[in-house]
């Protein structure tokens, strides 16, 4: 809340009140390896420092991220996974899910809906992250379908009488934060750990070379200015934007 005057149209800055204390468990949830240090990887280090849990699901196994004719997807899968780990360590994340579907063709059916479920009541959130599935002109299919299969498995995992056959209590989180998101309502300031959240990027190697300008300054620079160009809606210098829902 800092630097955003009272008389603007620039006030969009949540008051302090509605800023979400640092939750007790955070549960994020992204398509690919590397997703959610793009979404809310400074977020989540600055969570994970002040004692949140903090545990990340990756959906697909990463194996078409490469523009290298050559490159063997199993090969790309186990190199992915070891980047994500080393990636969590950046953020202080200290667990990591892989549900292992096949990256470019996931899709949301009523088995994944139930995968989803069953996570959010095994680790039963306060928060949770995704993609947001209603966003604009999002052209990665697994980007949309893991949205809607978060949407759909939060909503599943509230009601008792949703696949019952888990053998779990049901949960509700307090609110599903959607990164990238169509409309953002709530900004968390990151100038604290930005460069936590470049550190993690940057740890997915493989991908320096297909979305990360080859890991040079200019990706930092590129990183920066998105941060910035999240937090003017805000007033923040450095902001992760999200879409907040309340479940
Ligand atoms: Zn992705």
């Amino acid at each position: 809340m800092v630097g955003h005057g009272m008389d603007g149209a620039e006030t969009m800055s949540p008051s302090p009140a509605e800023v979400i204390p640092v939750p007790e468990r955070a549960l994020a949830i992204g398509a690919h390896p590397d997703d959610i240090e793009f979404g809310a990887g400074g977020t989540l280090a600055g969570w994970a420092q002040a004692g949140c849990l903090v545990t990340m699901v990756i959906v697909t196994d990463g194996s078409k991220g490469s523009w290298d004719p050559e490159a063997d997807p199993a090969e790309l899968a186990e190199v992915r996974a070891r980047e994500q780990q080393a990636a969590a360590k950046q953020l202080g994340v200290s667990e990591v899910l892989f549900l292992g579907h096949a990256d470019g063709v996931f899709e949301n059916t009523l088995e994944v809906r139930s995968d989803i479920a069953r996570l959010i009541r095994t680790h039963r959130p306060d928060v949770m992250f995704s993609h947001d599935p209603w966003a604009r002109y999002e052209i990665h299919p697994d980007h949309r379908a893991t949205g809607w299969a978060v949407v759909d498995g939060a909503v599943a995992a509230r009601d008792h009488l949703f696949f019952p056959e888990h053998g779990l209590e049901p949960h509700r989180p307090d609110s599903l934060l959607l990164w990238r998101p169509d409309e953002a309502d709530y900004w968390e300031d990151i100038s604290a750990t930005i460069d936590e959240k470049i550190a993690a990027l940057l740890a997915h190697e493989s991908q320096h070379h297909t979305t990360m300008l080859d890991g040079g300054s200019a990706f930092e620079d590129q990183v920066r200015g998105w941060a910035a160009e999240q937090g003017r809606a805000a007033g923040l210098d450095a902001a992760e934007a999200f879409k907040r829902l309340h479940l």
